[in-house]
């Protein structure tokens, strides 16, 4: 006869009494088939069959029962736990299922449902004038030359020659970043850029700069804080006046068509020596309107000229700040607004159509993306 087991204590092992046992499996069971997801089959296959469970325990009691009574414990706690496993593998197909069934409802997608109701969208016509103004100078040979919109002011105004006391350097006109002191502003023009470009490039230099600029102007029909210019440079030896004409031709017949007709007209930029403002002849009555008892045009408002921009031979104090020798290079700039040539190329009549972002403005100038 074998030693009493010493571990063997009846009040340890009373989870293997075949009541506790059976209440431990009807609980799992009740749990089970209360579970509502899937979630709460998990917490419930945790507490009811993992290892700390009821269950669990009383299986790993079965060890310290005398061999004899072994067996019949064995095998009454493996048929509730297999009753358990089994339930719990039923509930979570049925659960299963019920999730799919549930996520093919709610995710249904209608394929037959109109898609394309809201409206695509296009590029606003500033943005597309610019582009085919630049163009016409990249088809000259021009570069696409950028610069930053917060600038210092040695760009913005001492290298173009803004002498200290220029009253364009005054709060009246420029946007300060920050204080007065720390000489930085929204530039106020595209100018700055012909400096960074003569800095950057190697000579000869030819690019047009399309860009925003800033200026303390109240919005009204003509003005905006913020406007666009398209700026274009041009220095290499033996520039001219005339070359600059040229291209401005050029640009008039690209934009407007062929054979309209163009004249400077003196001006003062602090930057350009000689300087002058360009006019163009009006493309819709190529200046029949001037003519006594003529059909008025609003596009020259009758004067058969319109305004272009300003321009000019680049002023040798500009090339000297750049670092160019003036004995040798010689350069020509222009500045276009392209806010005033949407306006008078399209009609548009105030600047607040361009800004304020209506689509009945912009849809009629098409799709174009
Ligand atoms: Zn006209």
């Amino acid at each position: 006869m074998s030693a009493p087991n010493k571990s063997y204590d009846p009040v340890e092992v009373s989870a293997l009494a075949p009541e506790e046992v059976e209440r431990a499996r009807d609980e799992a069971l009740a749990a089970i088939a209360a579970a509502a997801d899937l979630d709460e089959l998990k917490q419930v296959r945790l507490a009811h069959a993992g290892d700390r469970s009821p269950l669990a325990l009383a299986n790993r009691e079965i060890g310290a029962l005398p061999p004899a009574a072994r067996a019949e414990a064995g095998k009454r706690v493996g048929a509730a736990r297999g009753a358990v496993a089994k339930a719990l593998k039923a509930r979570q197909a049925e659960l299963e299922e019920e999730r799919d069934r549930r996520v093919l409802v709610e995710e249904t997608v209608d394929v037959t449902l109109p898609w394309d109701r809201a409206p695509r969208g296009a590029r606003h016509p500033l943005t597309t004038i610019q582009e085919r103004m630049a163009d016409v100078f990249v088809s000259m040979g021009f570069e696409i030359a950028e610069g930053p919109e917060v600038e210092a002011g040695w760009f913005n105004f001492d290298a173009l020659n803004f002498k200290p006391d220029h009253p364009a350097r005054t709060m009246q006109d420029t946007f300060f970043v920050g204080s007065e002191d720390t000489d930085l502003v929204l530039r106020t023009h595209t100018s700055p850029v012909q400096v960074r470009a003569l800095l950057e490039r190697d000579l000869p230099v030819y690019v047009v700069v399309p860009g925003r600029t800033y200026r303390t102007d109240e919005l009204d029909a003509t003005h905006s804080p913020v406007f666009h210019q398209l700026e274009g440079l041009a220095v290499d030896e033996g520039l001219t006046m005339a070359d600059l004409r040229g291209a401005i031709d050029a640009f008039v017949g690209g934009m407007f068509g062929e054979g309209l007709a163009t004249r400077f007209r003196p001006s003062y930029f602090p930057f350009t020596e000689p300087s002058a403002e360009v006019d163009m002849q009006c493309f819709v009555c190529r200046g029949a309107s001037v003519e006594r008892g003529a059909d008025p045009c609003r596009t020259c408002s009758s004067e058969g000229w319109i305004e272009l921009g300003g321009c000019g031979m680049v002023n040798p104090r500009v090339l000297v700040a750049c670092g160019v020798d003036p004995e040798r290079y010689s350069g020509w700039a222009f500045g276009l607004g392209v806010e005033r040539t949407l306006m008078f190329r399209h009609g548009v009549e105030s600047m607040h159509d361009m800004v304020e972002g209506d689509v009945r403005f912009t849809l009629p100038f098409g799709m174009e993306i």
